[in-house]
């Protein structure tokens, strides 16, 4: 990802304090995500991790430890408006004034007045000062110094009411939340310390893909009702990630195989499932837990002899083919999918599940 913001985003904000602007709204996740870098960032993480195309971008984010492009940049306009307001003499400055005078006179369209409304809508200025904006002098406007800590600060907060209610149940509450809720309830602790996984492609993928429940298991199968979303390998329980690390005895072997028993020394809190979870991932030996979570899905792989053959001469499809070509079999509940959508396959996005939005518009 370093490398990533030297050589690509870099390019990608030349010039950021003029045009940034107009992307610094708040108000919903459209206008968080607008500013066009933010989807070479998302297409970039998919690259990195192999999940779905339709995988929450807040998941994305939170995965690779990322906040959306705008906070960055907005926090690159404070600055450049504490070196811009005070300064004396120079080009820029010379600008700046000109742009506050315009503001003054009631333009809403200049540079100064999109960036104090962002600073509204973020809190850190009041609305009684934002009311009378048109009636300050320059000198006022100018006064002003922005905190960029605070700036960072305002806008995480501003971004936490997208966030799900962390009271809610992973394994409970509505299927538009649950992805989120688990994400951040299990896996966002050790976040820094699966970044540090050094394994192939491959491996590396299978594992964030687990994190980000992009696994295609039971659980995800939105088709189902909770209750009927049952692991089609011991059918003792829900499948979802929490069976496969700790539930389901189709792994007891693995977990208590040489390579992996001490993964499972830890002291866990009996019945409370994301105090485990969190527990499991944050653990140091990231390498070995990608090892078990690859372990495991090969062997599920393999268990449900997942049919890959009758599509692999398919050719070249087309996204929306290949959504339809997800498919559930009527009497295994097994997923069938295409070469392409096998997690063996290259790193573009394409697995792809029936989200719960196209769902309600087929049925
Ligand atoms: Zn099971």
């Amino acid at each position: 990802m370093s490398v990533f913001s030297s050589l690509v985003e870099s390019v990608a904000s030349y010039g950021v304090q003029c045009w940034v602007v107009d992307f610094l709204g708040i108000s919903c996740e459209r206008d968080i995500f607008k500013i066009p870098v933010q989807d070479i960032v998302f297409q970039h993480i998919r690259i990195l991790t192999g999940c779905y195309s339709n995988t929450s971008r807040w998941v994305m984010l939170d995965e690779l430890d990322l906040h959306p492009c705008q906070l960055k940049y907005a926090c690159i306009l404070a600055k450049y408006w504490n070196v811009q307001a005070p300064c004396k003499e120079g080009l820029a400055h010379t600008v700046f004034k000109a742009d506050v005078s315009l503001m003054l006179k009631g333009c809403q369209l200049c540079w100064s007045f999109k960036f104090l409304t962002c600073m509204r809508d973020i809190g850190y200025i009041n609305s009684d000062f934002y009311n009378n904006l048109f009636t300050k002098d320059a000198k006022d406007i100018c006064s002003i110094k922005f905190d960029v800590k605070v700036v960072k600060d305002k806008f995480l907060e501003a971004y936490n009411k997208f966030m799900p209610g962390l009271d809610l149940d992973p394994r409970a509450c509505r299927s538009t939340s649950a992805k989120r809720v688990k994400h951040i309830k299990w896996f966002k602790k050790s976040t820094k310390q699966a970044l540090l996984v050094s394994k192939s492609n491959f491996h590396r993928h299978t594992f964030h893909r687990f994190r980000m429940g992009c696994s295609n298991l039971v659980w995800d199968n939105h088709r189902l009702d909770r209750c009927e979303r049952i692991c089609n390998l011991c059918h003792l329980g829900v499948e979802d990630e929490y069976h496969i690390i700790f539930e389901c005895p189709v792994y007891e072997v693995a977990r208590k195989m040489l390579d992996f028993r001490h993964l499972f020394l830890f002291s866990p809190t009996p019945g409370d499932y994301n105090s485990m979870m969190e527990s499991f991932f944050a653990q140091e030996d990231q390498n070995t837990i990608c090892n078990f979570v690859n372990h495991c899905m090969y062997t599920r792989k393999k268990l449900l002899s997942i049919d890959i053959s009758s599509t692999e001469n398919a050719g070249p499809s087309s996204r929306g083919s290949k959504r339809r070509s997800v498919a559930m079999s009527a009497d295994t509940s097994v997923y069938k999918y295409s070469k392409l959508d096998d997690f063996e396959s290259s790193t573009d996005s394409s697995m792809y599940v029936l989200d719960e939005d196209e769902l309600m518009l087929q049925t």
